[in-house]
């Protein structure tokens, strides 16, 4: 008998003519979730298997696949011929010696005559026959012995079911281009819009030295701890210093938070074009701060054509906290490095900007489409695996 882990896919998107392209896709992410590792997988039309790994390796296997979008759940199980002979004694071997239990059968397998519930009360009688101690109770169990005897002339015998992260493919949902700062919001909006199949890039602007080399460290780091859930990530850094300086200094004051968003957009839209991105995503939430008013967004949000993804808008800071803590990026993100709006923060920013207003003092700057051309020129570019 051989110890095996079964891989269960959102039922969703498995209907209709898309089910192999989103079946390869997921076959691509869990490969690539469990490189380094020694295994074998199988996969059908709506199961996968891990197979032939290292015994100490199965937590590390679970704790991967457990982040892999598209992944419903996951059970350890024992691979058994569908032999009732062999399922008898597997069942009977693996199981606790006492205990009160139920046998669960699910016949996939219709080449097999028998009910699910004969083959259920046969084998609950087998294991009754072998240990006195053990009591079969449907409702209440200390254990449940599930056989699911699949149409590959396999069974499959598990204890538990794993809940693992739902959602769809990362890479079936198009492409995403994240504004990623180091703050709590924008890598819980990555995984937000990773878990409905979105493959992320992102862009950080950095306003070297006024922001210090740990806070760009912080950034990647945070990109590393998103890796297990949206793939490998590509970073664009972007100096953005030159710009900050500018708007600071042609620009009235309360502005400046506005206007360096309408920078940042307008280099976000760029790179997204350059990447085939079909949105930009931040991690903005409605009044979280001046810049998040409904009037700001507008303002921020009216120099660029692409779609804008706010997968956090509706929630409070303490929801998003929670996904933060949940995904494992919290910690890193409440470091203190300050960022590059900290550094050139004005005491009183405006909360309801005007459109006009904005543009009007943003022309001020004599060279503004130069500064972001050459921003875009020195991006340093990163692959976060
Ligand atoms: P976060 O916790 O994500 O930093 P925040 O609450 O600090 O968000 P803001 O600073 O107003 O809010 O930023 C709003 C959004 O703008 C961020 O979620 C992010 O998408 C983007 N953003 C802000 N600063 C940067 C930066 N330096 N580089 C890239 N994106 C940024
Ligand atoms: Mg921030």
């Amino acid at each position: 008998m051989e110890k095996i882990i079964m891989v269960r896919v959102g039922e969703l998107f498995l209907k209709g003519n898309n089910r192999k392209y989103f079946v390869t896709l997921l076959d691509k992410n869990i490969l690539a979730a469990l490189n380094g590792l020694e295994f074998r997988f199988h996969s059908t039309q709506n199961r996968m298997y891990v197979e032939k790994y290292e015994e100490d390796d199965e937590g590390e296997i679970l704790r991967r696949l457990q982040c892999v979008f598209g992944v419903s759940s996951l059970s350890p199980a024992w691979k058994v011929e569908s032999d009732f002979e062999k399922i008898r004694m597997l069942c009977d071997e693996i199981s606790p010696k006492k205990g009160q239990f139920r046998v669960t059968v699910n016949r996939a397998d219709k080449r097999i005559q028998k009910k699910s519930m004969e083959i259920a009360a046969d084998i609950g009688g087998y294991m009754l026959s072998k240990s006195p101690e053990r009591k079969v109770n449907l409702f209440t169990y200390d254990f449940d012995v599930n056989v699911d005897m699949r149409e590959d002339g396999f069974s499959y015998v598990f204890y538990e079911k794993i809940v693992a992260s739902g959602g769809l493919p990362v890479g079936c949902g198009g492409n995403g281009m994240l504004l990623l700062s180091g703050g709590i919001d924008s890598p819980v909006a990555a995984y937000c819009m990773a878990k409905r199949g979105v493959k992320i890039y992102a862009v950080h602007f950095h306003s070297f030295p006024y922001t210090s080399e740990l806070a760009k460290e912080k950034v990647i780091n945070l990109a590393k701890i998103l890796v297990p859930y949206c793939g490998e990530i590509e970073l664009s850094v972007v100096p953005f210093t030159d710009i900050q300086y500018a708007i600071k200094e042609n620009c009235p004051i309360e502005y400046m938070i506005t206007i360096m968003r309408r920078f940042m957009m307008k280099i976000s839209q760029k790179l997204a074009e350059s990447k085939n991105c079909g949105a930009i995503l931040t991690g903005e939430s409605l009044g979280q701060v001046a810049s998040q008013t409904m009037e700001s967004i507008q303002v921020t949000n009216s120099v660029v054509t692409l779609p804008v993804f706010r997968p956090l808008i509706g929630m409070d800071k303490t929801e998003i906290i929670e996904i933060a803590r949940k995904i494992g990026t919290f910690d890193t993100s409440i470091l203190p490095y300050e960022d590059c709006c900290t550094v050139f923060l004005p005491k009183n920013p405006v909360i309801k900007p005007s459109i006009e207003k904005a543009v009007e003092y943003e022309n001020r700057i004599p060279n503004g489409a130069e500064l972001i051309e050459n921003a875009i020129r020195n991006v340093e570019v990163l692959q976060i695996r």
